[in-house]
């Protein structure tokens, strides 16, 4: 009698064990893909309006870290507010940067261009870790500040660690020459989500699309679109990449303006140093 007991406890527990495994795993796999793949699919947001960035935090439970988190992107970068030079010359020492090339497949996913690499070669390697590229997307204007100023666009490469921490690589854009790294993808970006994804012929080479300065600022904050996780390493390059008014104008008439508002610093260090 005790025994059965026993086993039909253990049994039980043994199922508990078996869902809860799931449920975690399931939990935590959700807030790594990237930024957009998972809003898309998700509650509806947008930019403006009823269901925009002030409310982002009330429109899906999931989302809380929008309004409540401390450590949230994008940020203003004061020039002269960079901290501690030994610290930075420190971090600059634990990174380096593996760009060669990459065919990337493009898509509109309702809030931003979405380019997705078909290759993982491509990486970041931080402390010994390897956070390798996984897509780049697009904002008008940019979602950072250089000391109060905004850009014309924004572009944001990720990229994800085994763990599925994150590092993104923000590129400023302004209105310049053209730009013949990404003039393939533009030619071929849709305008609209009912379009499946295109896969573009010549590779994109992502050493060219880096601007020649490699300064960099890097600060700890968040993803800038819904859930907004927290805990993603960003680079973002002081020296703007160019794009022609033909190219910014293309995007912008799709995404006329798809940018989260500058989130406080709330005494975050952001420090200043050169990219290998
Ligand atoms: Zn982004």
């Amino acid at each position: 009698m005790r025994k059965s007991y026993i086993y039909a406890l253990l049994s039980i527990a043994a199922v508990i064990g078996v869902i809860g495994y799931f449920a975690i795993d399931t939990t935590e796999q959700a807030p790594v893909e990237n930024e957009q793949q998972l809003t898309a699919a998700d509650v509806y947001w947008s930019y403006t309006g009823e269901t925009g960035p002030e409310q982002w935090m009330n429109v899906d439970s999931n989302y809380e870290a929008c309004g409540r988190g401390e450590l949230q992107s994008p940020i203003n970068i004061e020039l002269k507010e960079t901290a501690n030079q030994q610290e930075a010359m420190k971090l600059a020492e634990q990174i380096s940067l593996n760009y060669d090339q990459a065919i990337f497949t493009v898509e509109n996913i309702g809030h931003t261009i979405e380019a997705n690499s078909t290759t993982l070669e491509n990486s970041l390697l931080i402390n010994d870790k390897e956070y390798k590229l996984t897509g780049i997307h697009f904002h008008s204007p940019s979602e950072h500040q250089l000391n109060g100023q905004y850009f014309d666009m924004e572009a944001h490469l990720y990229h994800r660690s085994e763990e599925g921490e994150m590092a993104i690589i923000g590129l400023f854009i302004e209105s310049g020459e053209e730009n013949l790294v990404l003039a393939e993808m533009w030619d071929e970006i849709p305008a609209n989500g009912e379009e499946a994804a295109k896969v573009l012929k010549n590779p994109v080479d992502l050493q060219l699309l880096l601007p020649e300065q490699k300064s960099v600022y890097q600060y700890m904050g968040s993803i800038t679109a819904p859930p907004c996780t927290e805990g993603v390493n960003w680079f973002i390059l002081e020296q703007p990449i160019e794009m022609s008014d033909d190219q910014i104008n293309r995007f912008s008439s799709i995404f006329l303006q798809n940018n989260r508002p500058i989130q406080e610093l709330n005494g975050r260090d952001v420090y200043k140093f050169n990219l290998n």
